[in-house]
């Protein structure tokens, strides 16, 4: 069979592995620390390594790069994908625009450990633009919230590039997938601190990385505590929406004081009877299914959500 354009040689092979299994032996010529929700530029040159390493938790590196002495050739996050898949691998190159449209960089090592994910998600996401500004607002209806969209910018106004050479991002440990309605999503980030992958400088390039905040697994990780007090109030939530009717529409009434105690009493029977709501703290899929195409339909909900997405059951006992 005829080797694809983007298929790695016999030769090829063995030299990235070569230089993969010799991590320990590398010499750092320079370290950046990226703090959370900022962004920085540098210059790699062609044969060097760059590893992007996860030095706070499990984080997400969006990631530009550009052709050092012609920036208008940048990275093609389209193309890559047509070209490589949905998500990047080992031995997989991240390519640039036309006209020259050629390899930039090799995937030579990754170390972050690929566990099983809902509709096979995984790690190194192509498929995700960048978090924006607008977007933040329309997912949480909150207005100027930090995204890597400018802080990307701001990595690049360091280096005086201008505003608009900040393109769509190879997202580094995002770990992400399409559910069987075509729809997106993702989850957690798989990688654990000090997780890294690297890859290859096949020429002389500038890259721009922006420290994405994922916020889920981080509040999770940070305070425990938080989270387990929150399953906790839902759980005694629950108990009393089941088995205390009349507290039930005391605290509804409390929280939409001027809805008529009728209609409340009608939307609360309705959502029991619709089985919005499950006795138990672990919800079932069937519960959030009516739930999910609920708050979908009203537009509180903006993105696709699968059920391993949101329910992490480790708190519950
Ligand atoms: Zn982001």
């Amino acid at each position: 069979m005829k080797p694809r354009p983007q298929d790695l040689t016999v030769d090829q092979l063995s030299y990235y592995a070569a230089l993969s299994a010799d991590v320990g032996a590398r010499k750092s010529i320079s370290r950046i620390y990226i703090p959370k929700q900022a962004g920085k530029a540098c210059a790699v040159a062609a044969h060097q390594v760059l590893r992007v390493t996860c030095c706070d938790g499990p984080q997400v590196a969006d990631f530009n790069a550009f052709a050092q002495n012609d920036p208008s050739e940048y990275f093609w996050s389209g193309r890559t994908r047509t070209l490589q898949g949905s998500h990047l691998h080992v031995g997989d190159r991240l390519w640039s625009t036309e006209p020259k449209m050629r390899p930039m960089f090799t995937f030579i090592t990754d170390t972050v450990e690929k566990k099983p994910q809902p509709h096979n998600a995984t790690s190194h996401d192509l498929i995700y633009s960048r978090c924006s500004e607008r977007a933040r607002e329309l997912q949480t209806g909150k207005r100027g919230q930090p995204n890597c969209n400018d802080n990307l910018k701001q990595a690049l106004r360091e280096i005086g590039f201008a505003d608009d050479y900040v393109h769509d991002a190879f997202n580094i440990f995002m770990t992400t997938g399409c559910d069987d309605q075509r729809r997106l999503f993702y989850v957690p980030s798989e990688a654990k601190k000090d997780d890294f992958v690297e890859l290859y400088a096949e020429i002389d390039a500038i890259v721009a990385i922006s420290c994405c905040l994922n916020v889920p697994a981080e509040l999770i990780d940070k305070d425990p505590q938080l989270v387990k007090g929150l399953v906790v109030g839902v759980k005694q939530g629950l108990a009393v929406t089941f088995d205390d009717p009349a507290e039930l529409k005391r605290v509804a009434q409390l929280e939409f004081p001027s809805a008529s105690p009728e209609d409340l009493a009608a939307v609360l029977d309705r959502a029991l009877k619709n089985g919005m709501w499950e006795r138990g703290a672990p919800m079932s899929r069937e519960a959030w299914d009516t739930l999910y195409k609920v708050i979908r339909e009203g537009g509180l909900l903006t993105q696709a959500m699968p059920y391993e997405s949101v329910f992490d059951p480790r708190f519950l006992n």
